[in-house]
């Protein structure tokens, strides 16, 4: 398939730019999703692809996504992404730098972050060459580690949820259980603790799941055997497609809500949770956490607005629930109409506004 094919295919963007040096050994693509809302934000992953096909493949789903995130946690943003192929050890002073020029040379369309392969430190070469970039240490005016909000409006999505399937919010006596211990899920078992959940976790780092049972008190299993706990509440906050062939039949919780990316390995596994009367919190309607403390840090970072930001997530969450009964159609379907009914309906605004002058 060709770039201009592949940008309809994977849903119709309007921009992608090709960056090469030689000299700093950096081969990168930028795609820029949707800038209806806002200037596009999204993380800059660094992957030793195997063919450029599959980074332009991924670049361009991931900018999707982040249109899609941004517009469902109202921010004033729009969708886009950044891929730098290459390995960990190819990384430099130079080649980032020479990135964030690249970065720079479009304006403010794209601003980026951390993401996989990348880090704060790598973060503040590019700041070297472009106001562009978030995520760079407090000391610079950064937000800091995203995780506590992150984690902070997953709770809040899983109390409206809770409140969808359970008629109440309270977790009081809920049975929850939570797969990873990392710094989301953490900060969540911090959070449903407080509100006397009854919370059985795993990890596949034994030492995590010592301290937060030292901690909490809370029961341990092993990594495999937290889609057999008989749970109210099944949270996942480690990997990406947990919901799949293999799992979805063992589970027997009434509620899908957790900080994991991309929890559905395919659409018709979220359908498919729907007909087993097992409510699903989109992925991405409840872990904008992280995003909307980006934004806050464009602003001039302060924490309590990113929490309180990150509390609007509650009514999201509920919004897209009631879409998704009000239309008779799966939740993470509900999520996309919602997040483009936003978008269509802000940028008639800008139009109008525009076209009127
Ligand atoms: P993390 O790396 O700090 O934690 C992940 C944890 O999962 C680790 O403790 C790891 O040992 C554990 N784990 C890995 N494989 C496992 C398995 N098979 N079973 C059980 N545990 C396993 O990551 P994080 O920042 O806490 O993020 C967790 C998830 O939330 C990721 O999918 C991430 O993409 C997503 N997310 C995070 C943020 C954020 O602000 N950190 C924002 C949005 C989405």
């Amino acid at each position: 398939m060709g770039v201009f094919e592949s940008m309809l295919h994977e849903g119709s963007h309007e921009q992608v730019v090709f960056c090469r040096n030689d000299a700093a050994g950096l081969k990168a693509i930028i795609a820029i999703h949707d800038t209806t809302l806002g200037p596009a934000l999204g993380g800059c992953r660094m992957w030793h692809y195997e063919t450029e096909e599959e980074a332009l493949t991924d670049v361009l789903r991931l900018s999707r996504g982040m249109t899609y995130k941004a517009a469902a946690a109202g921010l004033n943003l729009g969708g886009g992404k950044a891929v730098i192929i290459g390995k960990r050890d190819q990384k430099s002073e130079e080649l980032f730098r020479v990135f964030g020029r690249f970065i720079e040379s479009l304006n403010g369309r794209y601003i980026t972050a951390e993401d996989v392969g990348t880090s704060v430190h790598d973060m503040e070469y590019i700041f070297m060459e472009t106001k562009y970039v978030t995520g760079v240490a407090p000391a610079h005016g950064g937000s800091g580690d995203p995780s506590p909000v992150t984690a902070f409006g997953v709770y809040q999505g899983m109390r409206a949820t809770a409140k969808a399937a359970f008629g109440s919010e309270s977790f009081k006596d809920k049975r929850i259980a939570i797969q990873g211990l990392g710094n989301v899920g953490k900060n969540l078992v911090r959070h449903l603790h407080e509100e006397g959940a009854k919370l059985t976790v795993t990890d596949i780092d034994e030492k995590r799941c010592n301290r937060i049972k030292e901690e909490y008190g809370c029961e341990v299993v092993t990594p495999d055997s937290i889609y057999d706990v008989d749970c109210d509440i099944f949270s996942p906050n480690a990997l990406g497609a947990v919901i799949n062939d293999d799992t979805i039949g063992r589970l027997k919780c009434k509620v899908v809500c957790g900080g994991s990316n991309n929890q559905l390995k395919e659409d018709r596994h979220g359908k498919e949770l729907g007909e087993r009367g097992i409510l699903y919190a989109p992925d991405y309607v409840v872990n904008a956490g992280g995003l909307i403390n980006v934004y806050v840090e464009m602003e001039g970072y302060v924490r309590d607005r990113a929490l309180r930001m990150a509390g609007g997530i509650y009514q999201n969450t509920e919004r897209v629930i009631n879409i998704s009964r009000e239309q008779g159609i799966p939740t993470y379907e509900a999520a996309d109409r919602f997040a483009e009914e936003r978008i269509e309906k802000i940028g008639q605004i800008k139009k109008g506004f525009f076209g009127g002058i």
